[in-house]
């Protein structure tokens, strides 16, 4: 095991070092030359190995720290599926280029598509975890409802795979709604929270010739990062081909990143590393700008944001909630409040409340996708709806009250709830 300590680390480099060496030189990681039967691949030129103890939130989009990336390299990441319709062809493109990537799944999908996950697996991806339903409100639901949430997510999509062990302690938060009590519970399991540097709009309405330069813009005005994309998006699949194509021609390099265990010790990096740049280039600590609002509920509504809204350095009102390093210590210097605090009973007002607020933000974000998405997920069988599961393995779910059915309420939420449309 890595020591958590710097200096442990330190002490052991020369020995991760060798070590590191031979796993790289033994790593299946593909370079372009070794794609065969595409000798233009981008390929993918590095595997980093993480410890998710050691750096616990990533992505410049809302933390401090992102993955030690260096000048032009690019991390693939992809929500939401697997989707056969699309998830299967962005595997394709990606095999065409010898391209390793992480994907986030979403239990329900993992649930109804596990061959979708097994795939992922076979291919060499790094697969991780984006909850069971997909919800919009982990910045306000009670942290038990968030345990089941990502507890869903980690059981149907490890339940998918012939070895459960490939599954790695990587979470993105659906719509990068952000809690410290969420994040806590997931650093407390050893889970790596994983935000990005960049989206690319590929959830809204655009274009794919848009989501396109909006990767590569992006890419561009930060020189390296965690590209956020989904798989699940007919844009998605048709902007790809051509934002490898262009990340190749401009001269970036894939990294694969994949977690540290017992058998394969972390890269070894140094804690300057972990910025996106050095301290020297970037604004102090303290002027960080505030989380942006990433609810997809409400994008219909929002302007794409200006390429300066997502640049540290922007003169633009914040968007990203600051906090400061005195604010840091006070926090750290606090009691954990116990679970109890904010535990709510069953079916009262707040649950019953939050529970509708969810369903109807899903509904509306799920409204917000392509027509043929929500047709591609109506038809595609029977997977339970969030309606009344608990656990990942509870029985099938209730069947809907005949009042909720027929009232004008929203109508329930979920990825799954989407075959019930259209
Ligand atoms: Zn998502």
């Amino acid at each position: 095991m890595i020591g958590s300590s710097v200096g442990l680390r330190t002490r052991s480099w020369t020995a991760l070092g060798l070590l590191l060496g031979l796993l790289t030189t033994a790593s299946p990681a593909a370079l372009a030359a070794d794609c065969p039967g595409h000798p233009d691949a981008l390929g993918t030129s590095r595997t980093l190995v993480v410890d998710p103890r050691e750096h616990p939130l990533i992505g410049t989009m809302q933390y401090r720290e992102t993955l030690p990336l260096k000048d032009h390299e690019v991390v693939l990441t992809f929500d939401d599926g697997p989707l056969p319709k699309y998830s299967n062809q962005v595997l394709q493109i990606l095999a065409d280029e010898c391209i390793k990537a992480t994907f986030f799944i979403i239990g329900n999908q993992a649930k109804a598509n596990p061959e979708g996950v097994r795939k992922l697996v076979a291919a060499g991806h790094t697969v991780g975890t984006h909850s069971m339903d997909h919800p919009l409100t982990f910045d306000r639901m009670p942290i038990e409802k968030a345990e089941a949430e990502i507890n869903g997510g980690i059981e149907w999509t490890a339940a998918a795979m012939t070895d459960p062990t490939k599954l790695a302690p990587f979470f993105r938060i659906p719509g990068l709604m952000r809690a410290e009590g969420v994040e806590n519970h997931l650093i407390s399991r050893g889970i790596q929270v994983w935000s990005a540097d960049f989206p690319a709009d590929d959830w809204r309405h655009v274009s794919s010739d848009r989501v396109y330069q909006l990767a590569i813009q992006r890419l561009e005005a930060k020189g390296k990062g965690i590209l956020l994309l989904h798989d699940i998006q007919a844009r998605t699949v048709a902007a790809l081909p051509k934002i490898i194509r262009d990340l190749k021609a401009r001269g970036y390099r894939i990294v694969h990143v994949v977690p540290a265990t017992a058998d394969r010790p972390a890269t070894p990096t140094t804690p300057v590393e972990w910025l996106l740049h050095s301290p020297t280039e970037t604004t102090p600590i303290a002027r960080w700008p505030r989380v942006p609002n990433f609810v997809f509920a409400q994008t219909r509504m929002l302007p794409a944001p200006a390429l300066a809204d997502l640049n540290a350095q922007t003169e633009h009102q914040p968007l990203l909630p600051r906090r400061t390093m005195a604010q840091a210590n006070v926090e750290a210097t606090l009691p954990v409040p116990g679970r109890d605090l904010f535990a709510i009973p069953e079916g009262s007002v707040e649950v019953l409340l939050s529970t509708s607020l969810s369903r109807r933000a899903t509904r509306l974000a799920m409204a917000a996708q392509t027509p043929h998405a929500a047709k591609d997920k109506a038809a595609r069988g029977k997977a339970a709806r969030s309606q009344g599961r608990r656990t990942a393995q509870a029985a099938p779910a209730a069947p809907k009250p005949a009042a909720q059915t027929k009232s004008a309420a929203p109508h329930p939420t979920g990825v799954a709830s989407l075959k019930k449309r259209a």
